[in-house]
């Protein structure tokens, strides 16, 4: 097998530590972030109408990562008795202001601390939480959530999202291959011949958030992983799949574009798919050395998600992507990437 990318060793999965996780709770602390969150209508009005269908009039409700409290809110309009808005950032102190200014604070709580370590005086009913980072994995908060539904979630209780659907699309897209490195090695620098340097841009390459609405889809999207997050352990985010694509154009391709589906509540779905409206995480971009492809050309990829096994930092996840492409049933190639997961 032609190993095309520095395959760096595997390591046993490290926790994320909740006590030494100053930084990243700063990270939440400022506006910046939020405004972000919030200006992103797509996964707002979408959580917006889950919480409407699922919460109660009665209902205890605990919002992981409460952040400015939008998804409490929501649940306190929908009729909720009692909502926890959970957080350890210090954005909690202007949460609590805005409970007061919605006039929300006979039913919303704040608690400062790690949704996984605070103790309630009982438990509740419905679990809501925003913690997808870039191709739902970034930051690793899922981690958390699911402590936090072993702790405080009563049987029957339920989860918003349900389900994460996680996918890979192989793509043709000149312009993202370009920008992100590979392809910008393909030219002549000054009159030099650079093309040797692909290989060390292979060695080590990124995945990065991008806008790949452009992008031309070679075969269809297919699901890697199908993560119910009611009863699924946490270990199953960290997942590896075996995969079939069948190319269905003659093209060029540059590399996979990553992208999830969160289940909200029966009949919503927040899909950051290129082909659906855009949202902050956008699409997740895996290049790989582009190649001519012909219709019926398989691709069967072995794809697997896994904790930086440098063990830098625990909540960015690498990317495994091992497999062989093959032309009317003969092996045209073999090849493997490691993709390393960034925060944009
Ligand atoms: N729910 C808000 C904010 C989502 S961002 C919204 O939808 O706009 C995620 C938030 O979760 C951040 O504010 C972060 O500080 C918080 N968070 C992450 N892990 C947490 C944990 N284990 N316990 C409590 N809060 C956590």
């Amino acid at each position: 097998m032609s190993a095309e990318s520095g395959g760096r060793a595997e390591r046993p999965l490290q926790q994320v530590e909740p006590e030494g996780d100053q930084q990243y709770f700063e990270s939440y602390a400022g506006a910046e972030v939020h405004r972000m969150m919030l200006a992103d209508k797509v996964r707002t009005e979408a959580y917006g109408r889950a919480i409407e269908a699922l919460v109660e009039p009665g209902m205890t409700v605990l919002d992981v990562g409460a952040g400015t409290g939008i998804l409490s809110f929501f649940a306190a309009r929908a009729g909720a008795d009692r909502v926890y808005a959970v957080d350890q950032s210090d954005i909690l102190s202007v949460t609590e202001e805005l409970v007061e200014v919605n006039g929300f604070g006979g039913v919303i709580e704040c608690v400062d601390g790690v949704a996984e370590e605070i103790e309630l005086p009982g438990k509740v009913d419905l679990i809501v939480s925003e913690w997808m980072g870039m191709f739902a994995l970034t930051e690793a908060m899922f981690e958390s959530v699911c402590r936090a539904r072993d702790k405080h979630l009563a049987p029957g209780g339920r989860m918003i999202p349900g389900a994460i659907r996680m996918c890979l699309t192989p793509i043709e897209e000149p312009k993202l291959y370009d920008e992100h490195g590979l392809g910008f090695w393909k030219d002549d620098l000054y009159g030099f011949d650079y093309t040797p340097m692909v290989n060390a841009e292979i060695a080590d390459l990124d995945t990065n958030s991008v806008e790949g609405d452009k992008a031309q889809a070679l075969a269809p999207a297919a699901i890697v992983a199908d993560i119910d997050c009611l009863r699924d352990p946490m270990e199953d985010y960290w997942f590896e799949a075996s995969v079939d694509f069948e190319i269905t154009r003659p093209g060029r391709l540059h590399g996979f574009l990553g992208h999830f589906e969160a289940v909200l509540a029966p009949g919503v779905v927040l899909s950051t798919a290129h082909d659906s409206p855009m949202t902050h995480w956008r699409q997740s971009w895996f290049p790989i050395r582009e190649r001519e492809v012909d219709a019926g050309d398989v691709f069967s990829l072995h794809f697997k998600a896994r904790k930086d096994p440098t063990g830098v930092d625990p909540r960015k996840p690498t990317y495994f992507m091992e497999g062989e492409w093959r032309r009317k049933g003969d092996v045209v190639d073999k090849f493997f990437y490691c993709h390393h997961g960034t925060y944009e």
